[in-house]
């Protein structure tokens, strides 16, 4: 049975999808009106385990994210540069699906645009404005919360902060600003206009979210994701717009991912403490690393993002590749080791039942690590034979389809370092300095990689006491 913290509940549950086998998820895609930065992607990192998990139980997944492409941000941010909203935010769509890519992040099956479905947004807004839940006001349309008396039970804010007929106009707003919210915006010089039957204007930031999941995924789905930042005030008016319009549940399990901090303080644009994912890049941090940084503290918990950090999430990911490298050495003769089935059963178990109960990511690497350090234990007494080996490779890719953090070249197995000295010999060798050359490739040996000269280039092995894999 798997399990999830409802924010909606504020309960641990089980989780029942509505249909047997079938889970339809949306999650909050990004504004683009700047880069993404690492915080940001902690969220699609955490809902992209989400999914892999599910899909690893055997759940076929339906999943949406939205682009979020016209709002207060975006707009701004195309005037300030003089061009067209369209023109604005295509750099910053194909720069956040780039580190998507990066992140070894499984696309969703829809990525819908928020100026690809006025139409949908109008529809709700035009049965908002009928069923009186909604109001105009000097062009504009608001959501009248007090009609809506479940107002507040996700955010858990109290009935009585409520100030009717007060409202706000922003698509972001604090608590201390609970008031009716703008489902519809009036027209406003610099602004894009749409001529819709509602009049002119511009939507709202919230009722996209509402229309566009309806549309791919029904009035009720499973499971809604995004930061905790969107609990309020974006989600609570989400469930405001979508309830009262279709009169049915909306979402039956809210997922919220916590902040990333840097130096104790939360990562954000507003703040000026931002790193990108092509900063880290280019600073020569590898794509998975940052993949297994982002993965590997809960997803209810701050993750704190620092050198140190950084570096320990490189160190495990390399203990992670040094053992498959390891394994790839084994020698063919050797015998089958006694007792692997179980190692491999108990690892299965403790993995799954991690991610089962609220996805425990930190005890599934938990019981990952103890199963390789049994592994390890049996290849330094030789106890391990190579069909043992590639049935816990075979394992581990198995893992790896919800983990997602080993590289699908071979050459990228090595550690960084040693890459870098195999790219220094060569570099030797193109120099003439060939006592260089052999320096360094003596040094690797030590290090238990052999190199060899063929004519297609350098190749490279795994060594052990036994001499050199097959
Ligand atoms: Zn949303």
């Amino acid at each position: 049975m798997i399990r999830f913290f409802n924010t909606l509940s504020g309960r641990v549950e089980d989780f029942v999808p509505l249909r047997p086998g079938e889970v339809s998820l949306y999650t909050c895609g990004p504004t683009v009106y700047s880069p993404q930065h690492i915080g940001n992607m902690r969220a699609y990192v955490f809902e992209d385990l989400l999914k892999r998990f599910l899909i690893f139980s055997g759940f076929r997944v339906r999943h949406v994210m939205n682009i979020t492409d016209v709002d207060d941000k975006t707009i701004q941010g195309a005037h300030a540069e003089g061009v067209s909203l369209q023109d604005y935010t295509r750099k910053y769509i194909d720069a956040f699906f780039a580190d998507l890519e990066a992140l070894n992040i499984r696309p969703a099956d829809h990525y819908p645009r928020a100026t690809d479905h006025i139409p949908e947004m109008v529809a709700i807004i035009k049965g908002l404005l009928e069923k009186g839940l909604a109001y105009r006001k000097d062009g504009s349309i608001y959501y009248s919360i007090a009609k809506f008396p479940a107002y507040g039970r996700l955010s858990k804010i109290r009935a009585d902060d409520l100030r009717p007929g007060q409202r706000v106009e922003a698509d972001e707003y604090e608590k201390e600003s609970v008031r009716d919210f703008a489902l519809w915006k009036a027209p406003k010089p610099g602004e894009p206009v749409w001529e819709t039957e509602l009049g002119p204007g511009r939507p709202g930031w919230h009722i996209e979210c509402s229309a566009m999941s309806a549309k791919y995924l029904g009035p009720t789905f499973d499971i809604h994701c995004g930061g905790v930042d969107n609990i309020f005030p974006h989600h609570e008016n989400e469930i405001a717009q979508s309830e009262a319009y279709w009169g049915r549940p909306f979402v039956r399990t809210w997922l919220h991912c916590q902040h990333l901090v840097r130096d104790g303080e939360k990562m954000a644009k507003s703040k000026g403490n931002i790193t990108t994912i092509s900063q880290l890049v280019a600073a020569g941090v590898d794509k998975l690393t940052i993949r297994y940084l982002l993965l590997s503290t809960h997803y209810r918990k701050t993750l704190n993002f620092t050198p140190e950090t950084l570096s320990q999430a490189r160190a495990a990911r390399e203990r992670l590749l040094d053992f498959v490298l390891a394994l790839e050495g084994i020698p063919p003769r050797r015998p089958a080791a006694p007792g692997l089935s179980d190692h491999l059963a108990e690892a299965r178990r403790g993995f799954t039942e991690a991610l089962g109960d609220d996805l425990n990511i930190a005890e599934a690497l938990a019981a990952l690590f103890e199963f390789i350090r049994k592994i390890n234990t049996l290849t330094a007494a030789e106890a391990l034979g190579a069909d043992d080996a590639r049935r816990i490779l075979d394992f581990l890719g198995e893992l790896d389809t919800v983990l997602g953090v080993l590289p699908s070249k071979k050459e990228d197995l090595l550690p960084e370092e040693v890459q870098k000295k195999i790219a220094a010999r060569e570099e030797a060798r193109r120099a003439g300095d060939f006592r260089r050359a052999d320096e360094i490739r003596a040094e690797l040996l030590r290090a238990g990689i052999k190199l060899e000269d063929t004519k297609d280039g350098v190749r490279w092995k795994r060594v052990t006491k036994d001499g050199p894999a097959p």
